[in-house]
């Protein structure tokens, strides 16, 4: 087996050199390389991508993946060479159930969807993107039946981006969540919101970004083994275990931007940079699903950034490094402002408490259009209608209302539930660490991070793939997704900011 397995870690190694070159070039795309470079740019991603393709679904792949799974059927589970062949397999089985003309198809929707998407949204006429749409999702359909489900056609999507999760177990989940959920917010929105407009003051971009890195220091993040940049859209991207890139972006006339948006990367790049380095170079150096990785930034963002304890210790030096524009402003003032609830028509802007009904409406529009429930002409009248059902606001416009998010126009259909599901996720794992360090507030109180950084290491982030988050979710909280937490500790929390929330 030692030979073989040698083999088999030779050629992964190889894929995954050309994966990370390609997604080098990707951030470099989103960061430095002048706009002229477009085209020029996308060829050579195109090459790494094929190349890194083809060479993983070669059949000597399969027959190495063949003769090792016997073998690795009495090793432990969790050992790195018996996960490495389950997971490999899982991709490899999935990567050749998708023929390459459909994958060519897919790629050509995408390119001129993503075009008529932007176009759409810029001159507000759902029209010009219905066709591509139409397209996109039958193209979906077509690949879902390629990939194979047993129940829903729904599940085979959502398994690219939460794998183990099932469109039933998702749909539980919500269906508990949006009743009492829609009723917090409507108790919510009844009242005055607190004034936020000490975050619309002027904020210069230099001492915004010194603010966050000092944070991103504290928090943890090895600036040895990964750097920030500036980016339009932020994002966290992998290489390897040691180099792990964060960008962020800076708004000079909103505070919340960079510092909310370089704690959000910072979840995601703690969790990369944790991933057990005998991992690297492997499809296991990898989070285990996009609900788990987003559980992570949402952690580092709203539970810890967003709390009271963690703003005692940074107020003063926020305000020390704002005096003109936070000196007159009070720690209870700010806090209340960065966590102002108010429902709102911009997924993106959207609060901690309204976000999930954000998502639960896409979830069911993807959902209804790939079970050919509804056409694609009748969505944005659909759209409209449940946004006035869960948050009462109504879009005067398709480009704020289903036009708004460029995930479907990128042929992304099972992607937006992952968001939810990570927000779920993020207070499950957080009382688990709370229960295991129990002065946790005190420790953020101070500033002190190590603890938790280091919980989370050993519990999530070294496992890399090893793991499917409902497996290691039930591992580390003894319980599976449930949103109850999440209800608990938005009525905590919010029930002390607003009144009437039961
Ligand atoms: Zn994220």
């Amino acid at each position: 087996m030692d030979e073989q397995f040698d083999h088999l870690t030779t050629q992964l190694g190889q894929i995954e050199d050309l994966r990370a070159a390609a997604e080098v070039l990707e951030w470099d795309q989103e960061t430095y390389m002048p706009d002229g470079a477009a085209e020029a740019r996308a060829h050579q991603i195109g090459t790494l991508r094929t190349m890194a393709h083809e060479l993983f679904t070669e059949d000597a792949l399969g027959e190495l993946l063949d003769a090792l799974s016997d073998d690795a059927r009495d090793l432990d589970p969790l050992s790195d060479e018996a996960s490495l062949v389950r997971v490999t397999r899982r991709d490899y089985d999935k990567a050749r159930r998708i023929p390459a003309d459909l994958v060519g198809a897919i790629a050509a929707a995408v390119a001129r969807g993503k075009q008529a998407w932007r176009t759409a949204r810029e001159e507000d006429d759902f029209s010009i993107f219905a066709p591509h749409l139409e397209r996109l999702i039958d193209l979906n359909i077509e690949k879902a039946e390629a990939l194979g489900y047993d129940d829903r056609i729904y599940d085979a999507l959502l398994d690219q981006y939460e794998p183990g999760m099932t469109t039933a177990e998702v749909e539980a989940v919500f269906d508990d969540l949006r009743p009492k959920l829609v009723d917090i917010v409507e108790a919510i929105a009844a009242q005055e919101a607190p004034p936020d407009d000490v975050l619309h003051r002027h904020y210069d971009a230099d001492q915004q970004w010194d603010f966050g890195m000092q944070v991103l220091r504290d928090f943890g993040y090895d600036f040895e083994r990964g750097r920030q940049d500036l980016s339009t859209h932020p994002f966290t991207t992998s290489f390897s275990v040691s180099d792990v890139r964060l960008t962020t972006r800076v708004n000079e006339q909103f505070l919340p931007a960079a510092l909310f948006g370089t704690l959000h990367e910072c979840g995601h790049g703690l969790y990369e940079q944790g991933i057990d380095p005998a991992l690297d170079r492997t499809p296991l150096a990898d989070g285990t699903s996009l609900g788990m990785h987003e559980s992570q930034s949402r952690l580092w963002e709203n539970l810890v950034g967003r709390s009271r304890a963690f703003w005692s210790h940074y107020y003063p030096t926020l305000q020390t490094t704002f005096p003109e524009q936070l000196g007159d402003v009070a720690l209870d003032a700010f806090y209340r402002a960065i966590n102002r609830v108010e429902p709102s028509l911009i997924r993106v802007e959207a609060d901690e408490v309204t976000y999930n009904l954000h998502i639960m409406l896409r979830f069911e529009l993807e959902q209804a259009m790939v079970e050919q429930r509804v056409a694609v002409d009748d969505l944005p009248a659909l759209w409209n209608a449940k946004m006035d059902e869960y948050l009462g606001l109504r879009p005067e416009t398709d480009a704020e209302g289903v036009l708004q998010d460029i995930h479907w126009s990128l042929g992304a259909i099972g992607y937006f539930p992952t968001y939810a599901l990570g927000n779920l996720m993020s207070v499950q794992i957080f009382d688990a660490a709370r229960e295991a360090l129990p002065d946790l507030d005190a420790q953020i109180a101070e500033g002190r991070f190590a603890d938790l950084h280091k919980w989370l290491r050993i519990h999530i982030y070294q496992y890399g793939r090893k793991l499917q988050a409902p497996d290691l979710l039930e591992r580390v909280t003894s319980r599976s997704l449930s949103a109850e937490p999440w209800l608990a500790y938005v009525r905590q929390k919010y029930g002390a900011l607003y009144d009437g929330l039961r």
